[in-house]
Order: C-alpha cells, then structure tokens, then sequence
C-alpha cells in the first residue's frame, strides 16, 4: 500500500467517507455497524461474562453489549498521538452504540514488552476519558492470557491436517515464499502426518528444540496471490521472560494468529484497525472460520474493519523513532512536553476533550492523507479559549516608571478571568509606579503601524491607565533599560469616559513590586519541517533547534495559587500549563501549550514528499 493520495490539510478533507460533519453516523464504520445493529447480526450472541471458547460463550447470557470493539496496542511503548484516533474511535463508537470497548494487550511479544508501558498506556486511555468497565464488567484483557487457548486451537488445526511444524532454517522458509509474481514452494515438511506434527508441536512447547529451529505454520496454500496465505507461520520458540506469564512459555503465537481468535474469544463484534492489516484480512477470517468448522468458535463473527491511519505533519508517529528520541536523548524523556506521545501531550497542557474534537473533525476514512499539525492546534485552542482562566504573565520583561505615580501607592486594577465568561468573575492586579512590560511592546524608532509604546506615543495599560512614554534610559550596551511615562488619572478602565481617549494600542504590564517570578518553558514544535525524514533522510537531521526555550519571567501574583495542571491563558502570548512534575509553590513553572495563533502558517502550507514508512 503506497500514498496514493498526499495532502497538506488545514481544513478537514473532504473526501467521499469523510465529506459530512463527523459527529453521528457519518462515517463509513458506523454506516457497517448501523447496518449490523438493523440486521441483528450480532443480536445471537452469548456472553459468560468473560472472554472465552464458543461453546463456554454459548452457555451464558444474551450479550448484554450491542457491540463489542476493542483498542489493542502492543505494551511497548507509549502511545502516539495516533493511537489517540484509535481510542477515540473505538471507544466512541461503543459509548454511541450501547456497547462496551476492550482494553487488550496485545502483548505477545515477550522481548519488547514491559510493565512500565502498561501502566502508562491505561493511565492515557483513561486521560483521554474512557473507560474499559461496562455494565459492571471490567473489559481489561491480556493476549497472553490466551496462550493457553491459543496452544489448545493450534493442537485442534494440527489435528485436522491444517497446520504443520516445519523445520526448515528461515532463510529457507524466506527463499521458499515466493514473490508476488510467482508462486511459493512447499516446504518438504509440509506433508507431515498429523500426530508427527501433534508429537512434535507438543515437543516445541516442553522446550526440546533450540529457539528458532522449528516453527508452526498453517497448510493453506503457497501459491496464494495473497502471500498472507502462503503457509504463514503461527508459532515460533523464543526463550524470553514475558512481563507477565514469565518462562512459563518458550513458544510464543504470532500476531495473525492471536488476533483475530483474541477478537472472537471476547466477542468482539467489529475489529477496527489501520489499513496496512487489508491484506491480512483473509487470513483474519480463514483462521476463524477453520476454528468454527472444528467447535471450537461460534458465529457470529467479528468483522475486521480498516481504517486510514492518522499521519500527521511536523511529528513522528513511529514507535521505533520516538523511542530513540528517548533513548539518545535528545528530550528529556517520553512525557516531554514536545513529544507527540500522549503523556508528553498532558504535560504540554493538551486536553482530551481537544483530542476527541480533533478526532471527530479529522473523520475516518480509507483514504491515505496528512493532517496538518495546525489542525491539531486549533483544536486545543478552541477548547483552551472556552475552559482557560486568563491571567498576565511577562515574558521578556523591561522596566516602566510612570513618573507622575506616587511612589508606595498601589491600585488594584480589576481584571476579568474570563472575558467570555462573566461568571467566572474577576481578579485584581496591583498597579504600582514601577511596571515589567513586554520588551517587544516598545520600540524607539517604529516602523510604521506600530501601534503600541514609542517615544512620545500613548497607550492604554490593559485594565488601568492611558501612559505616554516621555523618556528612556539606556544601558552601556545601549540596550533599553527604563522607559519612563506619564500617566492620566481621568483614563482609568471602567471609570466614565475613560474609553472616549481612543489609543490604538493596548498592552499588558505587570507591578516590579507585585508580580511573582516564574519559570516559563517556551515549547515549540520539534520538527521543523512538515515531513521529518522524508526520503532516506535521518529524520534526527530535522529537529527544530528552538524547540524548548526556558525563560525567567514575571507573573500576575494570582499564579502563586495555580496547581499542577491548571491551564491558563498568558493573555496576548498563548495558553500555558502548571508544569505537572515540577511546577511547586515554591517554584513556579508554566509550560507553553500553544501560541494564540499558528506562527508556522506559512510554511506549513507548502506540501513536501511522503516519508518513508517506519
Ligand atoms: P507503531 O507502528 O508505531 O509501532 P503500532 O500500530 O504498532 O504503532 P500498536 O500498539 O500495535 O502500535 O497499536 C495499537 C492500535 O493503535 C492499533 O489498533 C493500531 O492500528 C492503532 N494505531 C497505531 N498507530 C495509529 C495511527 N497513526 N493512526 C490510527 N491508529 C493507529
Ligand atoms: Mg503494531
């Protein structure tokens, strides 16, 4: 499968699936689930309250689960930003749909997997605000606790001619598949009789081979067009500690094998996943249909389903590249705010209900295409801007005097959390004679249409007084080191006819006396091109330099009071989050979220090639 179609998006696609407002019923998966729930495909079911063989499911209850999806990621990592599509999806279809979502490892793998992973993969789901309980039954499985029932099907295949040990070497078996043009060879091993294969199938799991020597491949036929069916192997002997069943196995099932009997076992009912798995279909429905044909499953069957995976610019969404961005170092670990995983997304100050908004306008669909990552930004923004308590922080602060302030006197200036939101009320912010202002919101020679602070220039102190800059000192470099203004005591906001001076320019400042200092961690993206690694590129060659700048700034004192997490609003700079691992009374930190507007617009629009597949 290949990028038949490329495009930079910063609009939803309109594509033939996903042209409607995704909301409710509108893609094509809830179009095949509709049809099933009319049908009443699904409504035979039985369930007995765990997963299970058919027969042990056909001695208990109606299913009380409409429909039954699953998440299924691999313990062996943390999740990416395209894994929050999955979960979103699925999850979302069952909470839609009256049905009940799994949470399964699938964790078969024994040498990649771990524990640490695990947990912070449930901790994530359960971010982004989903639940695997349902109708008072926590749907939390393991694919390793089937490797009994897996062991037990094999034995069943082996049984009725449809699986064999072959112990060629895997160069042979390589050598031995065939291309896509011409047909595979059967392996000489492939006409063992039944109970050799049983005998020696049984000797493979009691650990009398060396690793790698035999494997257990169905018979389905080596001149299958799709090479998925060419005799694909099913187990292997690997002699690796699992995370959880830990030697008490040296052979392990592959993932065609355990998945789809892993789906039938919970009943699953719709077993949605990305499109590289189409080819993998047939195989998907011709070991569960073998397995119906031998008792040892009941119809109805779960349905795969494939869907376009989430490609996203100006990030990698590839297990392998972020774990050696973790692992050489080059952030601070796999909760770094930058990274695009989803514990590096809370602690950016991302929010779920931002996800699930971005995965309902993103749509689903079985076209390949690249969401712009501005696309992911408005998304937080637009759910920052309804929840985010305003407050005034400055960045890159110089000082202001308003010479005609009387020194000691303070004036509390009133300013609303939330301009949208009167009912979130107002905080004070004192106004002293001596001010931080943003170095940026004065300039001694402006260009023209500078509008805020200039010799000889007025503007309003947001929420207080009209100033004008009447002069400014410099330091030895020549740099700006005091501005000195007056102020108009018949200007202040919210008094009567303070608005009738109209000044073009409105800026924030902060009392030297009454502000706070913080840590202000200045994220950025982490790539600064749209495809990092396209071609043969070394995709580390693409790290955006500036990508975390750390500042000592001034803040409102308001933000002494801020907890971990609390997400604010730095007005006129962006949204901002406690940092939730070091931000401490004592120590103030604030990580920026994102910008109030996209400052990479421009080169975003320009579309570059692909890159290659991780
Ligand atoms: P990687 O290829 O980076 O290792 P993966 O797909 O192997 O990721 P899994 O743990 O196997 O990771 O994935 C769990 C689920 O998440 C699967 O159903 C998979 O299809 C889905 N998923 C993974 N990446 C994406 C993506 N970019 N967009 C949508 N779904 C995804
Ligand atoms: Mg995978």
């Amino acid at each position: 499968m290949g990028y038949g179609t490329i495009a930079i998006m910063s609009i939803p696609r309109p594509n033939p699936e996903a042209a409607a407002p995704v909301t409710h019923g509108s893609n094509f998966i809830r179009q095949v689930i509709e049809s099933d729930l009319a049908s009443g495909k699904h409504t035979t079911r039985r369930w007995s309250g765990h997963p299970a063989p058919g027969p042990v499911q056909a001695t208990g209850e109606p299913d009380p689960a409409a429909i039954r999806t699953r998440f299924p990621p691999e313990p062996n990592g943390y999740l990416h930003f395209g894994h929050a599509k999955s979960i979103c999806l699925n999850f979302g279809l069952a909470r839609d749909y009256a049905g009940a979502c799994h949470m399964r490892f699938d964790d078969t793998n024994p040498a990649r997997e771990e524990q640490e992973y695990v947990d912070s993969i449930l901790d994530a789901v359960h971010w982004l605000g989903f639940s695997w309980e349902s109708a008072g039954h926590r749907n939390l499985y393991y694919a390793s606790d089937y490797f009994e029932t897996l062991y037990q099907f094999a034995e069943a295949l082996i049984g009725a001619g449809l699986a064999y040990v072959d112990s060629q070497n895997a160069e042979a078996m390589r050598a031995s598949r065939g291309t896509l043009t011409e047909p595979g060879r059967d392996s000489p091993y492939r006409n063992r009789s039944a109970a050799e294969n049983l005998d020696l199938f049984r000797r493979m799991r009691a650990g009398e081979f060396a690793d790698g020597s035999q494997v257990l491949r169905l018979r389905i036929d080596m001149a299958a067009p799709n090479i998925n069916l060419r005799d694909p192997a099913i187990y292997r002997i690997r002699r690796a500690h699992h995370h959880r069943t830990g030697d008490a196995w040296c052979i392990y099932p592959l993932y065609d094998y355990t998945h789809c009997i892993s789906d039938a076992l919970e009943n699953i009912t719709h077993s949605i996943c990305t499109l590289e798995f189409e080819d993998h279909r047939p195989l998907y429905e011709w070991v569960l249909e073998r397995l119906v044909e031998l008792g040892q499953l009941a119809r109805p069957l779960p349905q795969q389903i494939e869907f376009a995976r989430l490609n996203l610019t100006y990030v990698v969404l590839s297990k392998r590249k972020l774990i050696q961005l973790v692992d050489e170092q080059h952030v601070t670990g796999w909760d770094d705010p930058r990274m695009p995983t989803l514990a590096g997304a809370r602690r950016r100050g991302y929010t779920a209900a931002g996800f699930r908004l971005f995965t309902e306008r993103i749509g689903v669909s079985r076209a390949d295409s690249w969401i712009d990552f501005s696309v992911l930004e408005d998304c937080m923004r637009e759910d920052l801007n309804a929840q985010a308590l305003r407050r005034v922080a400055v960045l890159d602060p110089v000082r202001l005097v308003i010479d005609n302030f009387p020194d000691g006197h303070v004036e509390l200036c009133q300013a609303p959390n939330h301009p949208q939101k009167p009912e979130l009320g107002i905080r004070d912010i004192a106004l002293t004679r001596e001010l931080w202002i943003e170095r940026e919101d004065f300039s001694e020679q402006p260009p023209k249409g500078f509008f805020r602070l200039a010799p000889g220039a007025e503007v309003r102190l947001r929420y207080g007084y009209i100033v004008r800059c009447v002069s400014v000192e410099h330091d030895e470099a020549g740099q700006v080191r005091t501005i000195h203004c007056t102020y108009d005591p018949t200007t202040r906001s919210g008094t009567p006819g303070a608005e009738a001076r109209k000044v073009k320019g409105n800026i924030h400042w902060l009392s030297a006396s009454r502000s706070v200092p913080i840590e202000v961690r200045v994220y950025d993206r982490l790539f600064k091109v749209p495809h990092p690694g396209a071609g043969e590129r070394d995709f580390l060659l693409d790290l955006n330099p500036d990508s975390a700048r750390i500042v000592t700034a001034f803040g409102e004192e308001a933000l002494a009071d801020a907890a971990p997490e609390d997400r604010l609003q730095f007005e006129r700079q962006g949204y901002y989050v406690a940092d939730r691992v070091d931000h401490r009374p004592d120590r103030l930190v604030f990580n920026r979220t994102v910008g109030l507007r996209d400052s990479w617009a421009r080169e975003s629009s320009t579309a570059a090639p692909p890159p290659a597949r991780s």
